[in-house]
């Protein structure tokens, strides 16, 4: 197999051990280190080299990429003499999930310390890691970004560039996995709404994830609608989601199950039409987010 360059790979997670099996497969001589080393044994077996200590494992190669727990995890494993000792003229990848300030953060200590930084945010599983559309998001100095562009690449083809503010990568994590988390819990109740009136919960999946594309392209004309803040209507008025919502709430009522998701739904419809914006776009509930 060609060597493609040196890679280290800090953390071996379910993501980590999936980021440095891809980059294995593709070429690169990659080095590791983890809290447990003992994560690394099915790696060290197929070819990776299991460094004594980060620092070390850092000193190896001129890209690091890190996805560990959380920052918390970061910190104790980066923050160190030894590891700053090392950073001068390296490049760190931080696909570890942070927020926006501790990305802000992180790039503030890796500028002191001599290094490159750019954050990403995974978007995908571990078994979805590697495809031609598994998405990452991304965010960071334009010629850092472009020095680990192909490294990226070999963990997702879906790869969204959001510009050099290196906050952009974690807010939109933190936005995408508040729709993934809104939707997933709607799934659930969904699923208990069926659930008690008897039907199959299996193939509730697959419903969905067929109106999936058509609710996409609904929610891009919604995300044009807030910004450009025009919220006349055009394709979903607000008050029909009123008495939807309403309608979804009463009906978990009569059917005695958990009404707790109806009910911030149709609560937040609700102050929308009291406000006034019965008569236009569903968007239209962003005014009343904004308020509070
Ligand atoms: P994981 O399986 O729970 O692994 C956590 C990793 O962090 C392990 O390597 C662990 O070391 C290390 N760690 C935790 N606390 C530490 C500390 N205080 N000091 C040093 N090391 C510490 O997590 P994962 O699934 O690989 O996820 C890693 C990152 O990827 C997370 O930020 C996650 O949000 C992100 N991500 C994951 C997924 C996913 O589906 N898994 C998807 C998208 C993004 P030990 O082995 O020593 O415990």
């Amino acid at each position: 197999m060609t060597t493609k360059g040196k890679i280290t790979v800090i953390g071996l997670g379910a993501m980590g051990v999936t980021l440095a099996k891809l980059l294995l497969q593709a070429g690169y001589t990659v080095t590791v280190w983890n809290r447990s080393a003992d994560k690394a044994k099915e790696l060290v077996e197929a070819g990776v080299v299991l460094a004594e200590s980060a620092a070390a494992a850092i000193a190896a190669s001129p890209v690091t990429v890190i996805c560990v727990y959380d920052y918390k995890a970061t910190v104790a494993i980066l923050h160190t003499p030894e590891v700053e000792a090392v950073l001068e003229g390296r490049t760190l990848l931080q696909l570890t999930t942070i927020s926006p300030a501790e990305a802000r953060s992180s790039l503030e200590w890796a500028t002191v310390n001599g290094a490159g930084y750019v954050n990403g945010a995974i978007q995908a599983a571990p078994s979805q890691m590697g495809r031609p559309d598994t998405p990452i998001l991304v965010s960071g100095n334009k010629q850092v970004l472009q020095s680990v562009y192909s490294l990226l690449e070999v963990f997702g083809g879906g790869i969204s560039n959001l510009g050099e503010n290196i906050a952009a990568a974690p807010t939109v994590d933190l936005a995408t996995l508040s729709y993934i988390y809104g939707s997933s819990i709607g799934f659930f109740h969904g699923a208990r709404v069926m659930e008690a009136e008897g039907l199959p919960v299996n193939e509730f999946g697959d419903i969905v994830a067929g109106i999936t594309p058509t609710f996409g392209e609904f929610l891009k004309y919604e995300g044009n609608k807030i910004h450009t803040n025009d919220y006349t209507i055009g394709e979903s008025p607000l008050r029909i989601s009123v008495e939807a919502t309403a309608r979804i709430e009463q009906a978990a009522i009569e059917a005695g199950i958990n009404t707790e998701f109806p009910a911030l739904a149709a609560s937040l419809l609700r102050r929308a039409d009291a406000a006034g914006y019965g008569s236009e776009e569903i968007a239209a509930v962003m005014k009343v987010l904004r308020a509070s």
